[in-house]
């Protein structure tokens, strides 16, 4: 799809392929059997929170992990479009698919496209397999928004590097494998030059990870300590230098998929599910209605990325207006769902009941609009993309 044809606000048309029909069916199938053996809570952010090993080995014998990975390094061969269908099926139904998001949504990616030869044959098969799991090792205390400033250095050594500093909110670094740490490997005048992408054994020595709990007390994200850790030059990923080139290529793919406006969605099916035992006001229904509404442009908006990504085309301008307008939602539909059934939010009660969920929703709420980036930066990038056409 040639990008030239499309404006920074333009969203191609996607259709999904015949295929995605089958591909649903045989989710929602599988998502049956999962429910009936109780790993399926429905609960919401499950891509963030639902941690289950089992179920992604699970997952990934039906080839729904890595599944755009190319059949020759074990993914599934499959379209970005059919990736679509069978994420936002497991995201609506709040399955536990944290443990290989990232691995699934962008190491893979990342090591397909910039890694050499023995990375991929080493590190492709596990990811599809489900049985190799990743963090993102990019912010830093004072580099989260201002990703080029960061400060974690990488030196050489006669067999490889050695990286030092102190990476943080690295989610899930306590139980995955590996980390793509992006470090500074040159000091430059031009900050954006100088970084350099590296594949880090979360279990090698000179690691130390320190937990930071969120406000529900959970444990999901770390400061991530690197005091000396060797890396291997064989784990350098992409080009020496070109971290930031290959950390901002990843951006389509990481904001505008799913997850960005159905984090919450699990909490309006429960509000369905309470609100069916009772009779409806008018209200109400027009209260569900507009949140409906919203979900289905978004959604729409949020496939025309993933038709460009499938069709080799990166929109970037278009996939932080998803971003920006999909987080903002998630938050939205927790306001609301509280407004049209007012319920006291309670963290202690029964674990799946309405007031627990939205307890859940609501102390994970505020990172909706600052994970991958806050809601002020994509709102530069649209001006930006705007300015340019
Ligand atoms: C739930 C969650 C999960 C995360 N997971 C990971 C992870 O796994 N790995 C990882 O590396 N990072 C992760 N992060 C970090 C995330 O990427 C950063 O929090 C984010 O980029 C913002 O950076 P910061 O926290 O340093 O805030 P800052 O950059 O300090 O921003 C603070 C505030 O200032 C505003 N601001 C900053 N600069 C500008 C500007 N130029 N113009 C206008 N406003 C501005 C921001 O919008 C924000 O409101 C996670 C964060 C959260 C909340």
């Amino acid at each position: 799809m040639p990008t030239a044809t499309i404006s920074p606000l333009g969203f191609p048309e996607a259709v999904l392929p015949e295929s995605a029909r089958q591909l649903r069916l045989d989710v929602r199938d599988f998502l049956d059997e999962e429910r009936a053996r109780g790993t399926v809570l429905g609960r919401p952010d499950s891509w963030l929170a639902g941690w289950d090993p089992a179920f992604t080995r699970r997952l990934a014998e039906r080839g729904w992990v890595g599944m755009a990975l190319p059949t020759e390094y074990g993914g599934a061969g499959r379209g970005f479009l059919e990736r679509y269908v069978v994420i936002e099926e497991l995201l609506a139904a709040g399955a536990p698919v944290s443990a290989h998001w990232v691995s699934d949504r962008q190491a893979g990616p990342s090591i397909l496209q910039h890694g050499t030869e023995e990375q991929r044959r080493f590190f492709l098969p596990r990811i599809a397999a489900g049985k190799c799991f990743f963090s993102i090792g990019m912010s830093e205390k004072s580099s989260g928004s201002d990703l080029a400033s960061v400060r974690t250095c990488a030196e050489r050594t006669a067999d490889g590097w050695r990286l030092t500093g102190t990476k943080m909110w690295t989610g899930g670094a306590h139980a995955n494998d590996y980390a793509i740490v992006l470090a500074r490997t040159e000091e430059a005048e031009d900050k954006h030059a100088g970084l350099s992408q590296f594949i880090v054994d979360l279990r090698a020595p000179g690691v130390r990870i320190e937990p930071i709990h969120l406000m529900s007390g959970e444990h999901r994200f770390n400061a991530f300590h690197l005091e000396g850790v060797h890396v291997p030059e064989a784990m350098l990923l992409g080009q020496q230098g070109d971290g930031w080139k290959q950390v901002t290529g990843e951006l389509a793919f990481e904001r505008s998929g799913p997850e960005r406006y159905l984090s919450t969605f699990p909490l309006l099916v429960s509000l369905l599910r309470e609100l069916d035992q009772r009779a409806m006001t008018a209200e109400q229904l027009t209260q569900v209605g507009i949140l409906t509404a919203r979900l289905h442009s978004i959604r729409q908006l949020s496939l025309g990325v993933a038709a460009a990504l499938d069709a080799g085309a990166s929109l970037d301008t278009q996939a932080a207006l998803v971003k920006d307008l999909g987080t903002r939602l998630e938050g939205a539909l927790v306001d609301s769902v509280r407004s049209i059934l007012p319920t006291p939010a309670d963290p202690h009660a029964t674990p799946g009941s309405h007031a627990e969920l939205l307890a859940f929703a609501l102390l994970h709420s505020p990172g909706y609009t600052l994970r991958g980036g806050t809601n002020e930066i994509l709102r530069g990038i649209i001006t930006r993309g705007l300015e340019q056409h």
